[in-house]
């Protein structure tokens, strides 16, 4: 036999039932985006290294070790390139919205959903594939999109029954006022160079902002006693902030302002801000976004304002499967069992008609054995989790009938249907209102 293979480390197969889950989210998804006027949009999964580079910045993580990057082999169609599979969707989603001109008639508001490619050390929480659902609002330079952004993630706890999310909330303030906070923040660190680990050094000179994301315990007192943000920012961005609370006070959105909230990512300015869980160990930012006024610029395209956020899938599920949510199961609402195989014709004809009718069925096929016994049907009749079972037997075939036999509501009753007019008596077995 040839050598089992197996899928690639870090990277999952989504399998029945737990694929119930993820339609189940995503259809909620699709539902709350709806009714906050977002509209989806579906970038390619392998863009030019470049636009990661310089979009999400030389010396962030993603860039520096965990892009999957090829030279792609130049043939007669290629162009010799330089590619990556998308870590994030912001930059190919602002890529696109430059590329089409898509803001040519004002703001949009757009949302996504995809796998994500990062080459990290999986772990809970962690994967090399994950997923992330995004919204982004682009052409918009106040706090009210901002809020509105916070607001759209709330309805989406709210829909899928998520409790135990707390809001975070920082300014990065602009360019200007960040590069006078670095100059202090690398003096800060700078005195206390004894005390900064491996990763604070090399980030000391090229991006000290992220040493007060580390997640070393020894280093959290130089960066608590670290010069804050906040207290270089200036009126206009102050301004901002303020309004952004505003909103979110008048909606009764509880948020903690976390001054050593900085982000992974290089493109955020202004607002940032993380929904986070103490329920999924140490990997709990479950939705994390931000301002980003200057990428669309960064990447070539005409300067206009953005906010997005981004949440991670797997983390979310996770999170709903530890609360105990209850997910529908998807299961047929009918099991055909087809005792002689003469019959499958009538039966398949008749299934087709009921599902055009809009009940979920499921028909018996055959293995290499054939179709087994009737009561091995029945069995599986039974476990397929449907209501009824369709006998399609010999007698009740020459009367134009088939047998529905009721297998949950303990009574078994069995009724003959015409098989004439399927879609009078179709409706009666549908129960997708209460599992759908
Ligand atoms: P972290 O600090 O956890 O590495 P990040 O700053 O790299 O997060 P973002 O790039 O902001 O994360 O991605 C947004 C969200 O996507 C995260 O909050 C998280 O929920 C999820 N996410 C990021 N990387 C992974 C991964 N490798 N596996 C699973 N989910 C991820
Ligand atoms: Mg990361």
């Amino acid at each position: 036999m040839a050598e089992k293979l197996n899928a690639v480390k870090g990277m999952n197969d989504i399998l029945p039932p737990e694929s119930a889950r993820w339609e189940w989210l995503e259809a909620t998804v699709r539902e709350v985006m709806a009714r906050f006027a977002y509209r989806n949009v579906r970038t390619p999964i392998l863009e030019h290294t470049a636009l990661f580079v310089r979009g999400i910045g030389e010396v962030t993580d993603i860039v520096e070790k965990e892009m999957y990057s090829f030279h792609d082999r130049s043939d007669k169609y290629g162009d010799n390139d330089h590619l990556t599979l998308r870590p994030e969707n912001t930059a190919g989603l602002v890529r696109a919205v430059a590329e089409h001109n898509m803001l040519y008639d004002g703001g949009k508001r757009l949302w996504y959903i995809g796998p994500m490619f990062r080459r990290e050390k999986p772990q809970r929480g962690r994967f090399r594939q994950f997923h992330q659902i995004g919204a982004e609002a682009l052409g918009f330079a106040g706090p009210d999109v901002d809020a509105e952004l916070i607001l759209l993630a709330h309805a989406l706890w709210k829909a899928i029954g998520l409790t135990d999310v707390r809001l975070e909330l920082n300014s990065l303030g602009q360019p200007a006022e960040r590069a006078q906070h670095r100059a202090q923040l690398i003096a800060h660190f700078e005195r206390h160079a004894d005390r900064l680990d491996e990763d604070a050094k090399r980030r000391l000179h090229s991006n000290p902002l992220r040493i007060l994301d580390t997640k070393n315990p020894a280093m959290k007192e130089i960066v608590e006693s670290a010069p804050r943000l906040m207290d270089f920012l200036g009126a206009e961005s102050l301004a901002h902030f303020n309004g952004l609370k505003a909103i979110l006070d008048a909606n009764g959105i509880a948020y903690t302002i976390n001054p050593r909230l900085v982000r992974g990512l290089d493109y955020y300015n202004l607002s940032v801000f993380e929904f986070v869980t103490d329920r999924l160990g140490s990997q709990g930012t479950v939705c994390a976004g931000g301002r980003y006024d200057d990428l669309i610029a960064q990447i070539g395209g005409k300067p206009a304002p953005a906010v997005g956020w981004a949440i991670g899938v797997e983390r979310i599920l996770e999170l709903v499967k530890e609360q105990g949510t209850v997910i529908p199961a998807p299961v047929p609402d009918v099991y055909a069992v087809v005792p002689d195989a003469a019959a499958m014709p009538i039966a398949l004809r008749a299934l087709q008609q009921l599902r055009e009718a809009g009940v979920r069925a499921q028909m018996h096929a055959a293995t290499a054995d054939g179709l087994g016994s009737f009561k091995s049907q029945f069995k599986k009749a039974d476990a397929s989790g449907a209501n009824y079972a369709l006998i399609f037997g010999t007698d009740e075939l020459s009367r134009g009938e088939v047998m529905v036999k009721a297998l949950r509501d303990g009574t078994g009753t069995q009724t003959a249907r015409p098989l004439a007019d399927v879609t009078a008596w179709a409706a009666t077995l549908q129960s997708s209102a209460l599992n759908n």
